[in-house]
């Protein structure tokens, strides 16, 4: 009978000394294996050219290096590019790379498909298969990492958890791998650089705080009414606006950090004064910044872009009240990497 080989990345450090002490080896041994694994990002131990060929051999016969690989690659016009990210088992998720002239952040995964149900967005269309591991997480990190050197002749910046899925319904393997990817042992990246973006998970937000994470919170809001929200993001119904602000001025209180706030103006679903003052209101309760962003349709969707007007209402309305506002013009439409269109689709 074929035994199983266990994945390798899933030991810890101190399981992975402890492994070799136990095949008569060296703890000091794991630590080089750990070093390839996660520092040097190896996808086979042959690689691992200063650990001895047996050793080598002893590692293959009874591990595994579950890496994902990059299935297909397309760069858009703009310079964005799309990875579709083959995992283990065959499934595919997507990030993207999205370079400005100051910095090139990756838009990473983490779920397949997901379990919200937000209509204007592509990957709610996938329903949710399962939740990535930390090191499939990592992984498309260090891929966007690569491509921003090879491409963009600079390392990656910053990395934003808003590809497929909700992170928030995935905490514990994005916190497993945002502390690989900013420990020393890891890539070393600032906290400060990454932005955690969910929908809105009020009971998670507050363990958020608990936990006294050192990342950026951002907060997908589109409306600050509750029936209109509900409409948007059906599970508004279940997590309500007062919910929702509450568990954000928790976060605040603890971890005195300003949130962003990710808003879409829709034609004729939230571009009424009505919309525009109560989200105003709604920026008040706790110190943020907001972004508006540019909507991609969907094949088929009922969402369509707000005209410029109601975009300068907004915009006016935020900045005469001292909110900060950006607007971040969409990239990468042509191959489909822009925010909300992520569905498997190349
Ligand atoms: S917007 Fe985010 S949370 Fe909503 S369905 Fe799409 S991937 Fe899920």
């Amino acid at each position: 009978m074929e035994i199983k080989k266990k994945d390798i990345r899933a030991l810890t450090k101190e399981q992975l000394r402890e492994f070799f002490v136990n095949q008569g080896d060296k703890a000091f041994r794991g630590n080089q294996v750990y070093e390839w694994l996660w520092q040097k990002s190896a996808h086979n131990f042959e690689d691992m050219t200063n650990v001895s060929k047996e050793t080598r051999q002893m590692l293959e016969a009874n591990f595994v290096i579950n890496h994902i690989k990059v299935d297909t690659m397309q760069r858009s016009n703009d310079g964005t590019v799309k990875n579709a990210v083959r995992l283990h088992d065959g499934l595919i998720v997507e990030s993207v790379l999205i370079p400005t002239a100051t910095r090139t952040t990756a838009c990473v995964s983490s779920q397949v498909g997901c379990s919200l149900d937000c209509k204007f967005c592509a990957t709610a269309r996938l329903k949710r298969m399962r939740n990535l591991n930390p090191d499939e997480i990592y992984d498309q990190v260090v891929a966007i990492d690569k491509e921003s050197r090879l491409y963009h002749n600079r390392p990656l910046s910053n990395i934003v958890f808003m590809g497929m899925g909700e992170p928030l319904m995935n905490y514990n393997n994005v916190i497993k791998a945002i502390d690989k990817i900013t420990s020393p042992e890891g890539l070393g990246m600032s906290p400060k650089r990454i932005t955690v973006s969910t929908s809105g998970v009020p009971k998670m937000i507050k363990k958020m705080a608990d936990d006294e994470v050192k990342f950026n919170l951002a907060v997908s809001l589109h409306s600050a009414i509750d029936e209109v929200r509900t409409t948007i993001m059906p599970f508004n119904e279940t997590f309500p606006l007062k919910d929702l602000k509450e568990s954000l001025e928790y976060w605040y209180l603890k971890t005195n950090r300003k949130i962003s706030y990710e808003y879409v103006v829709w034609k004729g679903i939230n571009d009424a004064q009505k919309d525009i003052d109560a989200f105003v209101k709604f920026c008040k309760y706790v110190p943020c910044k907001v972004n508006i962003i540019e909507y991609n349709p969907i094949d088929d969707g009922d969402f369509q872009q707000a005209s410029n007007l109601a975009l300068e209402n907004y915009i006016n309305t935020l900045e005469k009240n001292r909110i900060v506002v950006n607007v971040r013009r969409s990239r990468g439409k042509d191959i489909d990497a822009a925010c909300g269109q992520l569905a498997n689709k190349s």
